[in-house]
């Protein structure tokens, strides 16, 4: 009972120092960069692998200027950006097919080419569409180059709750913003950011839906849209924790930059892509079946997807999204409630030290490295296909390499304590084997071995050794006379004496009963007399203390045998020493006879 308690004790320290052990391996190899960037990849690994199972929504497409509709464009018109006309024209027939919305995630920059009125043109077509977006920019550009401009209330968005964790967000406090037409902001409030977030390899995993400028709060152009097509009023945004609340149900869940995290949908194109060149014709040869096919009803993103206007960018799917693909797979997040959220820090840790404590268990209590090894990896299998599991079922994002990381560092940790321990135990074990409980001195099965080790060496190497046999005198008497339990107490007195006059290489043994020995390596037959010598005379002086705490007298008897003149094997030298221990004990006791 009380052993179990204490293993169990033993087990529980040994599973806390290992997982103080694996903290302080975190904390010495600042790993915390490297894991997080290992993090990210199996983040996109797990959204390569859901977003197979995933259909992107079928009312959105992307109205892009592909490869052949830019070199249409510059046949056609000359170069590209297009004149706002163009862009003006575009809206207006295509409004007349009913599309849900059209999104223009292009900027209407200055050197867009206005003609006359075409700003007028442009801005009175979105103006009287209400289903109309267009996008403007955050950004640093110095202001020797441009004065940041005020933007009109009416973009600015109305922030409840936690307003703090947009305030504090590192990425989204900039200083300008880009290309507005004035025309445009007099007439719309139809106008988001299109800022883009990338992760420190380049690669955008999430997106930033509110943007704290001039310490005003402003819509992503997608959650203006997205809010729109729910007919959810955009002006007013909860935020409780780390969570933006666009309805009851509805809601964004932020890191601490003020990021969301994006559920992809798979391959590049998922969104049907109509190239411009082919509208553009639609619109010229007033081909309306074109355009309701394509766009009634449609949410329509207009952007720029061929590479050589460089809008492409690095995306989890490992692949190179234009980024109006990514507005899309934004707006498909808002409408189909599910980002990604990251679980807490203080989760991910729960989780790493149950698996720091589970792996050490299994390493504590199985017998063979085989199976704690393949137990552990199937943890670690069945952990990361949990992880894939909870991403595609609950949009979950829980920590993957923490965890793992703990669980190779655990059992390697556990693996080094209980080599260790074993060793330990092993030591114990060996030297209980080869001792004599009473005394304290080698036992008879080790004074065998010894011998003959002695023998061997002493015939090998043509060296002497010795051997003193020890009989404490009358002890019969003195067992008759003070009891057993002082007999034991004088025998391990004894065993303290002799141990304390021989050298750290003789070795002391029980020879069984009350007769002891000592094997002296290396020894001459005067050398080892003298011993034997000091050994009676220590044993003479000193008093014993007995059971009852009083103290006496005891003497011994010694005989000295010696190889190579004494005998040849263990059963010869013992004889011989016996034959001096029997006339030590004639000649009178408490002495050492060493020549017969
Ligand atoms: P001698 O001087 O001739 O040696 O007389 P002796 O009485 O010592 O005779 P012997 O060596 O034959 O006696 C052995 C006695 O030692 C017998 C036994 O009572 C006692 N003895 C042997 N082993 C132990 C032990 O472990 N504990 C105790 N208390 N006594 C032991
Ligand atoms: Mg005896
Ligand atoms: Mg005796």
């Amino acid at each position: 009972m009380k052993e179990k308690l204490i293993k169990n004790i033993k087990t529980a320290l040994t599973v806390i120092l290992i997982i103080v052990l694996v903290g302080f391996c975190f904390k010495l190899f600042n790993i915390k960069e490297l894991l997080n960037e290992a993090e990210n990849k199996t983040f996109d690994l797990r959204q390569q692998i859901i977003s197979k199972y995933k259909t992107p929504n079928k009312d959105i497409v992307i109205l892009s200027v592909d490869d052949p509709s830019y070199e249409y464009i510059v046949s056609t018109y000359g170069a590209w950006p297009l004149p706002r006309d163009f862009w003006a024209k575009l809206s207006d027939r295509m409004e007349k097919v009913n599309p849900k919305a059209i999104v223009f995630d292009l900027l209407f920059v200055q050197n867009f080419k206005a003609f006359g009125n075409t700003d007028k043109y442009l801005s009175d077509v979105i103006n009287s569409n209400k289903n109309i977006y267009v996008s403007m920019n955050f950004d640093n550009q110095n202001q020797e180059v441009r004065k940041p401009i005020d933007l009109p209330s009416s973009l600015e968005t109305t922030v409840e709750g936690n307003k703090k964790l947009l305030l504090n967000a590192p990425t989204i406090n900039y200083t300008n913003v880009r290309s507005i037409l004035p025309e445009l902001m007099r007439g719309t409030d139809n106008i988001g950011f299109i800022n883009i977030s990338r992760d420190q390899d380049g690669v955008i995993r999430s997106n930033l839906p509110l943007f704290v400028y001039k310490n005003k709060i402003y819509k992503h152009l997608t959650l203006l849209v997205g809010l729109d097509i729910l007919n959810l009023n955009s002006n007013k945004l909860n935020i409780k924790g780390d969570t933006v609340y666009l309805s009851k149900e509805r809601k964004i869940p932020l890191d601490k930059d003020g990021k969301c995290y994006l559920n992809w949908y798979g391959t590049l194109g998922t969104f049907k892509y109509i190239p411009l060149y082919k509208v553009d014709k639609a619109i010229n040869e007033n081909d309306i079946s074109f355009l309701k096919e394509n766009f009634k009803d449609k949410i329509v993103y207009i952007g720029t997807t061929t590479t050589s206007l460089s809008d492409v960018k690095s995306t989890p799917l490992s692949q190179r999204y234009p980024g109006v693909e990514i507005h899309a797979t934004f707006l498909n997040n808002i409408l189909d409630n599910n980002f990604i959220k990251k679980t807490p820090l203080a989760i991910d840790f729960c989780v790493s030290v149950f698996l720091i404590i589970l792996t050490a268990l299994i390493v504590i209590r199985s017998k063979f490295v085989s199976y704690s090894i393949i137990s552990t990896v199937l943890i670690a299998v069945l952990y990361s296909l949990l992880t894939v599991l909870l991403m595609h079922s609950f949009n979950l994002w829980i920590a993957l390499i923490m965890p793992v990381v703990s669980i190779v560092a655990s059992i390697t940790i556990s693996y080094a304590i209980k080599y260790i321990v074993t060793s330990r135990d092993y030591e114990h074990t060996y030297k209980l084997a080869v001792t004599d409980g009473l005394t304290d001195m080698y036992n008879h099965r080790y004074f065998q071995e010894q011998m003959k080790q002695n023998i061997e060496n002493s015939k090998r190497y043509n060296t002497p050794f010795s051997l003193i046999m020890v009989d404490i005198d009358f002890f019969k008497k003195f067992n008759d006379t003070y009891g057993h339990q002082s007999g034991d107490a004088v025998l391990r007195q004894v065993a303290t004496t002799i141990k304390k006059n021989i050298r750290s290489t003789d070795i002391p043994c029980r020879y069984g009963g009350e007769e002891m020995s000592v094997i002296l390596t290396n020894t001459k037959k005067e050398e080892a007399a003298i011993v034997a010598q000091k050994i009676c005379e220590a044993v003479r002086e000193r008093e014993f203390e007995l059971a009852t705490g009083d103290w006496t007298h005891v003497t011994i008897s010694l005989g000295v045998a010696t190889m190579p003149e004494n005998g040849s094997d263990a059963q010869e030298l013992i004889e011989y020493a016996d034959k001096c221990l029997y006339v030590a004990k004639e000649n009178g006791r408490n002495q050492v006879v060493s020549e017969i």
